[in-house]
């Protein structure tokens, strides 16, 4: 019989341990689904996050070519909702409302869902506002699926445009004085006989064409070495003296014009570089020469206020009409080629004044009234 309760005793031990060892294994398994889960969260939120911080527009392709993962930029882009694209077939793309590029995408997508090859395709959006896409597609080899990127590079684009531009408009305007020189050269190679004024006369233009050139040249590699200069080192100078000594150097090459000067301080500090500003000033005040009937009369104004220094130098030339205020700045802009360029002018001289205001933080503006004159204003801030 005690045999019987010691057999029971241990029995009752024996489940009491298993049970304990049994609870004690649920606790660990669900401590482990708990950090499975949590895992699973962070890798989530972590995949979200790369997401929407993306500069690009993203979508993925699972492997029976369902849209599995989208980002709020490529929405956008597309111009579709989540819950019209997310777990879609990808060919429902075709419901994107920017069907420029809703249907290369699509096309892109299935080209790499059959060739398992990255591909890349360039779709220019909108002809009007021409917005440039990079499009890419990336097989992702374990699922069977595809990443699609949509990449704005309508700024890369710009910049190249903007290039090819500006070296097609040099080309142009240093071809155009070479073919000159060249015609007049062989001209005097030709004649048999030339009368010396006729000599005197095609040395002239052959002079005159040359420096042309020159002076594009000096221009141009002015406009890239202060565009390549990086932050100004900018020290405090004197405005009033910096405006003297341009106005200076402009009597001193054209005496017979008239500059009036009024100053509401006899000193006006600003933060300049000062080689920099007077080729900016003396670039304003030469173009009010040029643009204006003998004698030119221009009046330089400063007037030095609390929180800003505010520069006006004006002429009464031809004037500017409206439409062409902003884009005198421009690099080749004339408005009228033919009569800068008979004044010896390419379209350079005030994209070099723009960019040395910018470097000083300066905003410049222009007012003109055809037939009356033209001011230039010129804000410097205060610091
Ligand atoms: P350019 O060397 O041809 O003068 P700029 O860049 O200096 O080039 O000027 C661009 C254009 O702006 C000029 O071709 C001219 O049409 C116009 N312009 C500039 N300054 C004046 C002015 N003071 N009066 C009238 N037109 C001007």
């Amino acid at each position: 019989m005690e045999y019987i309760y010691i057999l029971a005793g241990c029995l009752i031990v024996a489940a009491l341990l298993y049970v304990r060892s049994i609870r004690k294994s649920f606790a660990e398994m669900s401590d482990r689904a708990a950090l499975f889960a949590k895992g699973a969260d962070l890798l989530r939120a972590e995949k979200r996050a790369l997401l929407e911080n993306l500069e690009e527009g993203a979508l993925t392709v699972d492997g029976g070519g369902r849209i599995s993962c989208v980002n709020i930029k490529v929405l956008n882009l597309l111009g579709i909702a989540q819950d019209r694209i997310l777990g879609k077939e990808y060919r429902e793309l075709d419901r994107a409302s920017v069907k420029e590029l809703a249907l290369p995408s699509k096309k892109l997508i299935e080209r790499v869902l059959n060739e398992k090859e990255r591909a890349h395709s360039h779709v220019v959006v909108n002809e009007l506002l021409k917005m440039h896409f990079e499009l890419i597609a990336i097989p992702i080899p374990q699922a069977e699926g595809v990443i699609l990127l949509l990449k704005d590079c309508s700024n890369e684009q710009k910049i190249l445009e903007v290039g090819k531009e500006f070296i097609a408009n040099a080309s142009h305007e240093l071809r155009t004085p070479l073919t000159i020189i060249r015609g007049f050269a062989e001209t005097l190679k030709d004649l048999e006989e030339v009368s010396e004024g006729m000599y005197e006369s095609i040395l002239e233009k052959i002079i005159r064409n040359c420096e042309r050139m020159e002076s594009l040249v000096k221009n141009l590699l002015t406009l890239a070495d202060i565009e390549n200069s990086g932050p100004l080192s900018l020290a405090p100078c004197d405005l009033v003296a910096l405006l003297d000594e341009s106005c200076g150097q402009i009597i001193a090459i054209h005496p017979e014009i008239h500059i009036e000067q009024f100053y509401n301080e006899d000193q006006i500090i600003i933060l300049g570089e000062e080689t920099l500003l007077i080729l900016a000033f003396i670039n304003i005040l030469k173009n009010c020469v040029k643009y204006s009937p003998r004698p030119a009369q221009i009046k330089v104004t400063i007037d030095s206020r609390e929180d800003e220094v505010y520069l006006q130098i004006e002429d009464k030339g031809v004037g500017i009409p409206e439409g062409s205020w902003e884009r005198i700045f421009d690099r080749f802009y004339t408005v009228d080629k033919t009569h800068s360029r008979r004044l010896g002018g390419a379209g350079i001289g005030l994209s070099i004044v723009k960019i040395i205001m910018d470097k000083h933080d300066a905003k410049i503006w222009v007012t003109s009234q055809p037939g009356v004159g033209t001011t230039f204003h010129i804000s410097f801030l205060r610091t």
